[in-house]
């Protein structure tokens, strides 16, 4: 859903206000002494980051408003990081909400006033999301900083955020306009939900004395301190949490219902982690690997990679999106932003270190009204106005001819910030920046055979790889396995329970010749065709389900050209379709629910139990707590892998390693490996 923005105005001291709320976003005194002084030494962060031992911090704040306080929250730590290079504190986290996100000129006009912050700012500014509801995963400092910013009510919100059992906050930044003005944010509901995300010895800090916020606090568990305040504020509020107050219970860390919980991994920073795959998904697994520092060995079958459904010349880059912000739309949505920006990210970083030149254009897609049928469901989608402008809007028939640089009849739907890119070449890119971090380590020829758990001081996976022959093996032990083996999941025995569905397609090579040779964006219909690179345009695709074979075939050419022609029928395009006979056809996999499949690849015949007995006689509430994981996967991304791959990398590696998850709850459990057995024990109870 798209949000509402804020309605600010610059009072005389050239601060902001918001005009719904008649309050000021800060002090007129002085905005970033105020954040030092109540959040920052409020929750004495540079003295506890001193003394800290894990690998990540997490701050979590309420009310985003201009990010003044994440850019002093991330400048602060890169001194501290600055200052202590070895320091096994390694990445920030910044996790905020905000219901009504500023317009970005009005964020960066706020932010002008603090020229101390200005790399910050300009940073902030780039990676400044549009106003869709949801967690949008920023990253900063190649990395060192991540800012998950969930737009959206802090009500809604927080009980959407998934906990590990022993609590996910380090610090809270208590924001939010004065609880006389905003009566409706600093509630029991408010202070309940950060009960349940904190750890023992998590602080908050907050510019406000009032007691309703005083008493909130101590009831859910935290020792309240009054401090002088700031400015001409008398006093503020800080304070720490602890477990083992009886007000806490232990139970409402759960997830609500029975689909998601952590893997129970141990992955630290000396684990050694094997993935498996030569495509998107096993590319994206190992660069959220070693961006924490994690060593990682990627194991694949022949000498080059993506030489599955990863490999074809040119991909359309889109969302699939629906009238209604349905889980698979928003799924589709937040995949499509974040992999925007992990692909800036590695195309920059390639052609600046001279490495793969990653061919490319963010030229937009449009998705034509080409009959009636899609022309009602595009008026609906228009009609709805869930999704901000920015991600897609209607354009007419003048406008599409605009952007297409062709004369085309039809009006239709356009998504500026997609195009097309090189697979390949992107996977390759991907690897080589993963290189650059000195924990990646690649291994050609070795085909996945099986895997076991195996149990010495800590539980470990066995993993057994065939080298090319028969007689030839290597079994190699690592502290997890992540299977992204996209369609070769089929021939492997740990996939049984999934029914999984691969899906052969083929797509079409045509030379390029006037007048689509002019095409200037990536037209969707029921097939799709690229601008030309290299002098051709991709042309695709067939859907012939459960064929494992990669032979091109003429009868799908015939299709492929068929569709295109039907589709474009009232166009100059049609008579340039020619080919002359280059193809590639590759295998796809997908889930029954057509969504990805990502997160611990548990022992299913035992899960399947222990989802029959919680739904005996009792309601699923919650899930069975399971053995240590040290098997995971990332699959079933489907045609849709170029959109997906990055931000499902990011969720299986966040929660293996008990970071922050990227996505909302009810999108987890969209996603998670156990969803199939989970739904059919409801199925039964019913
Ligand atoms: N921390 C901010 C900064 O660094 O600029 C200032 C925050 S401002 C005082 C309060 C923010 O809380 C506003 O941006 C407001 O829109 C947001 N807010 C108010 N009620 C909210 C709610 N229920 N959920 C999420 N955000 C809310």
């Amino acid at each position: 859903m798209k949000s509402k923005h804020a309605q600010v105005h610059f009072n005389e001291s050239g601060t902001p206000v918001a005009d719904h709320f008649d309050d000021v976003y800060f002090s007129n005194d002085s905005g970033i002494n105020e954040t030092q002084h109540v959040f920052v030494a409020g929750n004495d962060l540079i003295e506890r980051w001193q003394q800290w031992r894990n690998p990540t911090f997490v701050i979590a704040e309420t009310g985003f408003g201009t990010g003044l306080n994440f850019l002093v929250a991330m400048h602060a730590f890169n001194k501290f990081k600055a200052a202590n290079p070895d320091h096994p504190l390694r990445h920030l986290y910044f996790i905020t909400t905000e219901k009504f996100p500023l317009p970005k000129k009005d964020m960066q006009r706020a932010l002008e006033a603090f020229p101390a912050l200005k790399a910050e700012a300009d940073a902030l500014s780039t990676l400044y999301p549009m106003g869709l509801e949801g967690c949008h995963r920023l990253h900063f400092d190649s990395h060192s900083t991540t800012l998950d910013l969930w737009i959206g009510d802090v009500h809604e919100l927080l009980p959407q955020w998934h906990s590990p059992v022993e609590g996910l906050i380090d610090a809270w930044f208590l924001d939010g306009f004065a609880p006389s003005k905003n009566p409706d944010m600093w509630t029991d509901a408010l202070f309940s939900q950060m009960a349940r995300l904190s750890k023992t010895g998590t602080t908050f800090g907050t510019f406000t004395a009032a007691g309703i916020v005083k008493r909130g606090l101590a009831g859910v568990g935290f020792t309240i301190k009054k401090r002088n305040g700031f400015g001409r504020k008398r006093d503020m509020l800080t304070g720490v949490f602890s477990q083992d107050n009886e007000n806490v219970q232990h139970k409402l860390r759960l997830p609500t219902g029975p689909y998601y919980r952590y893997a129970n991994s141990n992955i630290d920073k000396t684990s050694k982690v094997a993935v498996v795959g030569s495509g998107l998904a096993a590319a994206s697994a190992c660069l959220a690997l070693v961006k924490r520092g994690i060593s990682t060995t990627l194991y694949f079958d022949g000498d080059t990679l993506a030489s599955g459904a990863s490999g074809n010349p040119q991909g359309g880059f889109y969302p699939q999106l629906h009238s209604e912000a349905s889980i698979a739309s928003r799924i589709q949505a937040h995949s499509f932003l974040y992999a925007r920006q992990a692909y800036d990210h590695t195309i920059k970083y390639t052609k600046a270190n001279n490495l793969t030149d990653v061919a490319h254009d963010f030229c937009g897609v449009i998705q034509l009204s080409f009959n009636d049928k899609v022309a009602e469901r595009q008026s609906k989608l228009a009609a709805a106005d869930v999704w901000p402008e920015a991600l897609i809007k209607p354009v007419d028939s003048k406008e599409v001819s605009d952007i297409a640089n062709l004369p085309l009849p039809y009006s239709g739907l356009y998504i500026g910030l997609g195009g097309w890119l090189s697979p390949p070449q992107l996977v390759t890119a991907m690897i080589e920046e993963a290189l650059q971090c000195g924990k990646l380590e690649l291994k050609p020829n070795h085909t996945y055979v099986s895997h076991e758990a195996i149990e010495t001081t800590k539980q470990r996976v066995q993993i057994r790889f065939n080298l090319g022959s028969a007689e030839s093996e290597e079994v190699i032990t690592a502290d997890h396995l992540i299977l992204a083996l996209g369609a070769g999941a089929v021939n492997a025995g740990d996939f049984d329970s999934l029914s999984l569905r691969p899906v052969r397609g083929q797509v079409e090579a045509i030379p390029t010749q006037m007048p689509i040779e002019q095409l200037n964006t990536v037209l969707c219909h029921k097939g799709y065709m690229t601008p030309a690179l290299d002098g051709r345009h991709a042309l695709g695709s067939t859907y012939v389900k459960n064929d494992l074979s990669t032979d091109v075939r003429s009868d799908e050419t015939e299709t492929n050209l068929a569709t295109h022609e039907q589709a474009l029928a009232n166009t100059s395009i049609v008579q340039a379709l020619q080919h002359d006979g280059k193809a590639r056809a590759a295998t796809r996999l997908g889930s029954p629910d057509h969504q990805p499949v990502v997160g611990a690849l548990h022992d299913f015949d035992s899960l399947k139990e222990d989802y029959t007995m919680l739904g005996v006689g009792k309601p699923l509430t919650s899930a069975p707590v399971l053995p240590n994981s040290v098997v995971s996967t990332l699959t079933c991304l489907g045609s849709r892998g170029l959109t997906t791959a990055p931000l499902m990398a990011e969720v299986l590696v966040s929660s293996l390693c008990k970071e922050p998850l990227p996505l909302s709850n009810d999108l987890l459990n969209a996603v998670n490996t156990s969803r199939f057995m989970t739904r059919e024990a409801i199925r039964r109870q019913s």
